[in-house]
C-alpha cells in the first residue's frame, strides 16, 4: 500500500475504533462509522449491509440516502451487485452502476442519484458476513487508492460485525421482524452430491393412544395379521428392488430378519396377553429393549436399537392400517425430509426418484445413510427444526458436498445446481468406463495412481476409481472434525476403518499436519504473524511429542499384521526427519515388547514441501523409504507466495521454469537413489500439470478422488518419451509461465487435459 493510502487507512481505523467504543447505542455507532467512511473517502454516500440467516443482506447503516432506510432494505446473497460481492467475496468497483448487468434498481433505496460504486465484503473465517459500499454521484473510476483503505477498514469492521454485541443486535432485529422462515440451512453432510426437487415430508411416528385391549384374542389376531402383512411386503419390496450386493443390501437383509425375529414377536404377543393393545405392546417391547441397550457404548448395538425403532414404527403403521403406501407417483423427482428414518422407510419411495435426503437427526453410521449412499443419494443431516418448517411440495436444492439446503432457491442457485448435477453425471459415467482400463501411457509406462483422502467420503473413491491405494491420508481432517483431541483408541478405530476400506491396497498415513490454515477447534492459537511459516505441522508435533507418540502408537496398532506407511509433513532438514522417525521407531520397539502383533512391514517417508530439504535430498534419500512432493506448500515457499491469498492466485505458476527445475531435480535424485517418489499436492490432480509431471519422470501420482478420472484420461493419452523431450526444450524459456506452450502441445498431440 502506498504511504498516503496507508495513512488514510490508519486514520480511518483509529476513528472507527473511537466510534465503536463510544457509549452511543449500536445503530447510532453503525451510522457514524458509515458516515465517517464516506467522509474520509470523499464518497457521496455509503452503506453497510450485514448478512442475516446466512442467506440475505440487510441494510444496517447508511449515509447519503433517504432517512428511515436502515433495516428496511434487504436482498439475497447472490442477487444484484451487492449480493454478488457477498457471494464471490470479492471487492467490486463499478464506474456506472446503471450499465452494470447485475444492478438491481430499488426505487425505495433512492439510488438514482449515484453512478459509481465500490463495494467490499466483510470476511470472517472465510465467510462473507456483510458488505461495505461507497457511492459517488459523478462517473468515477474507483482505483487502488480507494480500494485499499476501504479493504483495511473492512477488516476491523468485520471483527465488529462478528462480535457478540452485533450478534445480539441482529438477533433482536430478526425477532422483532418475527422472522422465523429461513431459506438456507447448514447441516452435516453425510453423502456428497447435488439434488433439486420438491420436498416430500416423511410422516412422523404415530403416538399410541389406546393402551388397554378389550378383547385379547382379537388383539392377538390383529397383531399376527399386521406382522404377516408387513413381512410379506418387506420380502416383496427387497426382493424386487435391484439393489445389487454390498453393505446396503446386507443392512436391508438384516432389517428383514429383524422384522421376522420370533423373540421380538413373542415379547409383543406376551404384552398383549398381559392386557395391552397391540400398538401399546409394540411400544412396550421397544421400551424393554431400549432400557437394556440405550446405555451401551457399542455402536453395533446402538444401530440395532435404531433398527428396532424403525421396525416397530413400521409395524405400528400396519396396525393403524397405514401400510406406508406413499403417494408420490405423480412426482418425477423428490427430496425426502425426515426427522429420522429407517433404511426400509427409504425404500417405501421409488428410490430412482429421490434426489436427496434430509434428516433432522442422523449420523454417518446410521443405516439409512449407508443405504442412501449406496444408492447415490446426497444426504444432509443435523438440521434442527427443518422437519417442522418445510412443507410438502416446497422446492429444495441440496448441496450434499457442503451440507447446505436451500429452500425456494433463486433461479441463480438452481442454475448452478443444474450445472453441477450434469457435471457429476458426466464424471460418474466417465469414471465407470475408465475404472476398467489400466493406467498406462501410450508408450506403455504404468503409472501408479493413488487417491488423497481426508473426509470419509473420499473413501468411496477407492472403489469408484479402482485406484492403486491411498497416497496421502490427511489425518488432521478427523482431528479437525472432532470436538476434542481424539485419544489413541479413537484414532486406532479410525485408522483401522481406513485400512479395512483399502482392503490390502497401500495406505500412506501422514502425521498430524495442523496449524496455518488448518486449525483445531479445541486448541487456542497464539495468533502468529506468519502462520504458514510458523509453528505448524511437524514443528508442533515434535514440540508436543506426546501427540506424535500417540499418533504413531495408533498407526502401529491399527496396522498390526499389515504394511504401515508413515509420512511426515513439512520436514525442513535431515535432522528433523531423523527426529520424527525415531519417535515412530521407539513406539514400534515399545509395541514389540508389549505384544507380538506389530505391522508386517513399516515404511517411513517424508513430504517434500519445504525448499531447504531439497538441498539435502541425497542425504535424506539414504534414510527414507519414500518421498512425496507436496506441491501446494512447496510452491508457496518456492515463490514466497501465500497459497490462501486470492490476489496472488495467478501470479506464479507451477508450470514455469523455476518450479519445474526443482521438480525435476527431486525425481531425478530419488530415481538415482531408488527411492519411491510421488506427488500428492494439487499438481497431480490437474491434468495438464500431471502431464508435465509424467514428462519430468514422475510415475506415482496421488490425486483427489474427484479429479481421478480426468487425470487417468490424460495418462492414457500421453507418451512420456515425447513429453520428456519436449519439456527439456522448454526449461530454458524465460516466460512467467509455460502453460500456453504446454496446452498447445497437449492439443497438438491429442493428450486429453480437459
Ligand atoms: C501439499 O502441501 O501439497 C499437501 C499435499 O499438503 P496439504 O495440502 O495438506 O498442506
Ligand atoms: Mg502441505
Amino acid at each position: 500500500m502506498k504511504a498516503a493510502d496507508m495513512s488514510k487507512a490508519v486514520e480511518m481505523s483509529k476513528l472507527f475504533k473511537k466510534i465503536i467504543s463510544s457509549r452511543d447505542n449500536i445503530s447510532v455507532r453503525l451510522d457514524r462509522a458509515v458516515a465517517m467512511m464516506a467522509e474520509k473517502t470523499q464518497a457521496d454516500a455509503a452503506a453497510c449491509y450485514l448478512v442475516l440467516d446466512d442467506n440475505y443482506l440487510e441494510l444496517f447503516a447508511s449515509y447519503g440516502f433517504k432517512s428511515g432506510l436502515n433495516n428496511n432494505i434487504s436482498l439475497r446473497v447472490g442477487d444484484g451487485i451487492i449480493g454478488g460481492i457477498a457471494m464471490s467475496k470479492r471487492t467490486t468497483t463499478v464506474e456506472n452502476i446503471w450499465q452494470h448487468p447485475d444492478f438491481l434498481y430499488r426505487a425505495e433505496a433512492g439510488e438514482e442519484k449515484y453512478k459509481s460504486f465500490l463495494g467490499t465484503p466483510l470476511i470472517r473465517w472465510g465467510r462473507a458476513i456483510g458488505v461495505l459500499c461507497l457511492y459517488k454521484k459523478e462517473l468515477y473510476n474507483f482505483g487502488k487508492d480507494d480500494v485499499e483503505p476501504l479493504e483495511t477498514l473492512a477488516m476491523s469492521f468485520a471483527e465488529w460485525a462478528a462480535s457478540d454485541e452485533m450478534r445480539e443486535y441482529k438477533n433482536a432485529f430478526m425477532a422483532q421482524r418475527g422472522q422465523t422462515v429461513r431459506d438456507r440451512y447448514k447441516g452435516l453432510s453425510l453423502n456428497r452430491g447435488f439434488g433439486i426437487g420438491p420436498a416430500v415430508v416423511h410422516r412422523r411416528r404415530q403416538a399410541v393412544t389406546k393402551i388397554f385391549a378389550e378383547d385379547k384374542q382379537a388383539e392377538l389376531e390383529r397383531l399376527a395379521l399386521a406382522h404377516n402383512r408387513m413381512n410379506s411386503d418387506l420380502d416383496e419390496k427387497f426382493n424386487s428392488s435391484k439393489l445389487g450386493i454390498g453393505e446396503h443390501a446386507d443392512i436391508l437383509d438384516a432389517y428383514r430378519m429383524f422384522a421376522k425375529d420370533k423373540g421380538w414377536y413373542n415379547k409383543i404377543a406376551g404384552h398383549v396377553e398381559g392386557g395391552l393393545t397391540a400398538e401399546a405392546a409394540v411400544e412396550r417391547a421397544y421400551e424393554d429393549m431400549w432400557n437394556r441397550l440405550s446405555a451401551t457404548q457399542d455402536t453395533y448395538l446402538k444401530e440395532r436399537l435404531h433398527d428396532l425403532r424403525d421396525v416397530a414404527d413400521r409395524l405400528l403403521g400396519y396396525l393403524y392400517g397405514d401400510t406406508n403406501e406413499i403417494k408420490t407417483n405423480d412426482l418425477s423427482e423428490m427430496i425426502i425430509v425426515a426427522q429420522t428414518m429407517g433404511p426400509a422407510d427409504l425404500m417405501d419411495y421409488d428410490y430412482h426418484k429421490i434426489r436427496a435426503l434430509i434428516l433432522e437427526d442422523g449420523t454417518p453410521t446410521m443405516h439409512v445413510a449407508i443405504v442412501a449412499k449406496a444408492l447415490g443419494i446426497p444426504v444432509v443431516s443435523k438440521i434442527k427444526g427443518i422437519y417442522k418448517e418445510i412443507k410438502n411440495g416446497e422446492m429444495l436444492a441440496v448441496n450434499g458436498d457442503e451440507g447446505i439446503v436451500y429452500v425456494r432457491p433463486s433461479e441463480k442457485v438452481l442454475e448452478t445446481f443444474r450445472t453441477k448435477i450434469a457435471e457429476r453425471q458426466q464424471q460418474a459415467a466417465q469414471m465407470a468406463e475408465l475404472k476398467k482400463l489400466p493406467a498406462r501411457t501410450l508408450d506403455k509406462q504404468r503409472i501408479n495412481m493413488y487417491i488423497n483422502v481426508g473426509l470419509d467420503f473420499d473413501l468411496d473413491y477407492i472403489d469408484a476409481t479402482n485406484c492403486d491405494g491411498i497416497g496421502l491420508y490427511r489425518t488432521e481432517i478427523p482431528f479437525m472434525a472432532a470436538e476434542k483431541m481424539p485419544d489413541v483408541e479413537h484414532q486406532i478405530a479410525h485408522y483401522k476403518r481406513l485400512l479395512d476400506k483399502a482392503d490390502g491396497k497401500k495406505v500412506v498415513f501422514r502425521s498430524l499436519d495442523v496449524g496455518s490454515d488448518k486449525l483445531l477447534p479445541y486448541w487456542t492459537y497464539s495468533g502468529e504473524e506468519n502462520p504458514a511459516i510458523g509453528w505448524r505441522s511437524i514443528r508442533i508435533t515434535l514440540d508436543r511429542r506426546a501427540i506424535l507418540r500417540q499418533q504413531m502408537r495408533a498407526f502401529i496398532r491399527a496396522a498390526a499384521g499389515k504394511e504401515l506407511n508413515v509420512m511426515f509433513p513439512m520436514i525442513a532438514n535431515l535432522a528433523e526427519f531423523r527426529d520424527a522417525k525415531e519417535t515412530l521407531m521407539l513406539e514400534l520397539e515399545k509395541e514389540k515388547r508389549r505384544s507380538q502383533n506389530i505391522p508386517a512391514k513399516v515404511n517411513v517417508g517424508l513430504m517434500i514441501e519445504v525448499p531447504s530439504v531439497v538441498f539435502q535430498l541425497d542425504a535424506v534419500l539414504q534414510e527414507a523409504d519414500f518421498i512425496s512432493v507436496g506441491t501446494n506448500d512447496l510452491a508457496q515457499f518456492v515463490f514466497a507466495c501465500d497459497r490462501t491469498n486470492n490476489r496472488l492466485a495467478e501470479r506464479y505458476d507451477v508450470l514455469s521454469v523455476p518450479f519445474l527445475r526443482i521438480m525435476q531435480d527431486i525425481v531425478t535424485k530419488a530415481d538415482r537413489a531408488k527411492v519411491l517418489c510421488s506427488v500428492c499436492g494439487e499438481m497431480a490432480s490437474n491434468p495438464i500439470e500431471a502431464m508435465v509431471l509424467l514428462g519430468l519422470g514422475y510415475r506415482n501420482l496421488s490425486i483427489s478422488g474427484a479429479s481421478f478420472g480426468k487425470v487417468k484420461r490424460m495418462v492414457r493419452s500421453a507418451d512420456t518419451g515425447h513429453l520428456a523431450d519436449y519439456i527439456q526444450t522448454l526449461l530454458d524459456f524465460n516466460q512467467r509461465t509455460l502453460r500456453p506452450q504446454l496446452t498447445a502441445y497437449a492439443h497438438d498431440h491429442g493428450i486429453e487435459i480437459f
